[in-house]
């Protein structure tokens, strides 16, 4: 069946909360968006939107029968409920791949979800937030903007980057890296991602071999031209051939699915094929096998770390699944802690908007509206030129946008006035990651190694929850094991749809206010002093 997010101004609910909510529900399955809408699947190994066909279908029933003063509860990926509640409470709440602590294990996941108890669904797969590939792209290259202030004078002109994985999140680093003036050679299992890749411009080049691509880094490099080199392989046989080799790149990490060593990773010595069959034919040997190959993987990471590289794990918790068998695997560094907290605490993070017209031209003129409001802010108007030359839509058209705590404030509140005097052709969805301040508790990623310690303190994205749903935002989600799998993190999603009325000012004010100030009370709150001034006066610290 294929699935896409209707268009226009004509809605099938019975108000624009629920019509924007069911929009971005099925605009997460579009097949320009998803990675296997067949199965349901979005992004992330196997983050799906819905548990099953039936559950979706009685997902989108439920949210066109539900009425302006009820509230819509979806468990884990299938709608059980509506209750009356009132018009200013969020229309849709909902929890995601959730397990008792002791329980919160892969081997006890994948039995209740083989039930059909459960689902994982990732970070914002399960929340109806995924915009593509464009979500990830903005923090990827403020990753390596990062990489190169802190290591390579500002650009990476005349460097290689080493990576692996093409995924939904992975196929952002070529360009991540190219705008930044690099060069990247990206090792990946699946031949098929490979040849996409390079029909969708993702990669310019694809090489036979090691040496080969090593070549054609090498010459991109002297020139000091960016290039992005697809490679077909296994980064647990590629990397320890580049430590062989004496191939040192400047960069190394990788975004395979890791952090799910069943339905996410493959294993060495397979074909692509082979591993597939594998998987299905003998789970158990297959997480064995894909154990083991992380593990030659990231001995082989810290052999280039050894030889001068500049190594770190980018999101995917490699590092705590070899953690037993090497100790030192936490010598390499996360993406978050070494490069991303300083903006998360200023409350700068993963905002997107989504134009639920279907219109181009609304993104268009939101850009304006960014660079109008914030013109001093040169990183996020540097990084609207590079999306609107760099970035194709997927689904409905949407933008990422890094922004800070009270530009985030300022710009809903324009959206609100844009939808309000027509000057966009229909309601906007504000929506944002779950990489954020207060949203996301991942001791492994965003809370890696805080001063105070905190690091595995779970109340955090609870409270966050807790307050968007005290505030009012549409809808509001908590879930688990995002990003780096079950028993990693807890988390909680956001979207607020914005219609224009003069209530939604007000809604607006207070749940971005919540949202966002919340993260910088926790980061205050764990000694990182420069987030309680980035509050201003809008939050009472106690
Ligand atoms: P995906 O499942 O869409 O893609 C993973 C890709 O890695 C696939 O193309 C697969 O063929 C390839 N692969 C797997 N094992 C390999 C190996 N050994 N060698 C070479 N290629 C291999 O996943 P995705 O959406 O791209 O996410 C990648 C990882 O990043 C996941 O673990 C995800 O949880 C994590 N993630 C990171 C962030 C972030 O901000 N950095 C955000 C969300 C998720």
């Amino acid at each position: 069946m294929l699935i896409r997010a209707p268009r226009g101004r004509e809605i099938s609910c019975h108000g624009w909360p629920q019509e924007g909510i069911l929009r971005l529900l099925l605009n997460t399955l579009d097949p320009e968006v998803a990675e296997r809408p067949q199965d349901l699947i979005v992004y992330g190994g196997t983050g799906k939107a819905a548990r099953n066909w039936e559950a979706l279908a009685g997902i989108i029933r439920a949210l066109q029968e539900l009425e302006d003063d009820e509230t819509l509860v979806i468990q884990s990926g299938k709608a059980v409920a509506a209750f009356p509640t009132h018009p200013l409470a969020p229309r849709v709440i909902m929890a995601n791949s959730f397990l008792v602590p002791a329980w919160a294990t892969w081997p006890h996941f994948w039995e209740l979800e083989k039930k059909g108890l459960t689902m994982y669904g990732q970070s914002t797969a399960a929340a109806w937030a995924y915009i593509g590939t464009q979500g990830i792209l903005e923090g990827t290259y403020e990753t390596m903007a990062a990489v190169a202030r802190t290591h390579f004078n500002g650009t990476l002109a005349g460097r290689c980057v080493l990576t692996a994985g093409l995924g939904a999140m992975g196929r952002a680093q070529p360009l991540a890296v190219t705008l930044n003036g690099g060069v990247i050679i990206v090792v990946e299992a699946n031949p098929e991602t490979l040849k996409q890749s390079l029909r969708k411009e993702i990669c310019q080049v694809l090489a036979r071999d090691a040496r080969e691509a090593w070549q054609l880094a090498e010459e991109a490099c002297r020139r000091g031209e960016p290039l992005a080199i697809g490679l077909p392989g296994n980064a647990a046989e590629v990397y320890p051939e580049m430590v062989k080799g004496g191939l040192i790149p400047d960069v190394v990490t990788d975004q395979t699915a890791a952090h799910d060593p069943l339905n996410g990773y493959v294993p060495a010595g397979l074909s692509f094929a082979e591993a597939l069959e594998l998987r299905r034919t003998a789970p158990a040997e297959y997480v064995k096998r894909s154990l083991r190959s992380m593990a030659v993987q990231v001995q082989a990471m810290l052999d280039l770390q050894k030889h001068g590289a500049v190594v770190f794990e980018y999101g995917n918790n490699l590092r705590a699944q070899v953690a037993e068998e090497i100790p030192e695997a936490f010598r390499i560094p996360g993406f978050v802690q070494a490069y991303i907290r300083p903006l998360l605490a200023q409350g700068r993070g993963p905002f997107r908007w989504v134009a639920l017209s279907g219109e181009p031209a609304d993104i268009f003129y939101l850009d304006e509206v960014i660079r109008r409001l914030f013109p001093e802010d040169e990183a996020i108007c540097r990084w609207i030129s590079h999306a609107q030359s760099h970035v194709w839509f997927q689904g409905l058209p949407a933008r990422i946008g890094w922004l800070n705590f009270e530009e985030r404030i300022r710009f809903a509140l324009e959206v609100n006035k844009a939808v309000q005097t027509g000057q966009v052709a229909a309601p906007v969805a504000i929506t944002r990651d779950h990489l954020d301040a207060g949203a996301m508790a991942s001791p492994r990623r965003e809370t890696e190694g805080l001063p105070d310690g905190s690091d595995a303190i779970a109340d955090w994205p609870i409270l966050n929850a807790l307050l968007n749903a005290s505030n009012g935002a549409t809808l509001v989600g908590l879930h688990h094991g995002g990003g780096v799998g079950i028993g990693h993190s807890v988390h909680a999603g956001m979207t607020v749809v914005v219609d224009g009325s003069a209530e939604a000012e007000r809604r607006l004010e207070r749940v971005f206010t919540g949202d966002v100030g919340l993260g910088l009370v926790r980061y205050y709150d764990a000694g990182l002093g420069q987030a309680r001034s980035a509050a201003q006066n809008r939050i009472k610290f106690m």
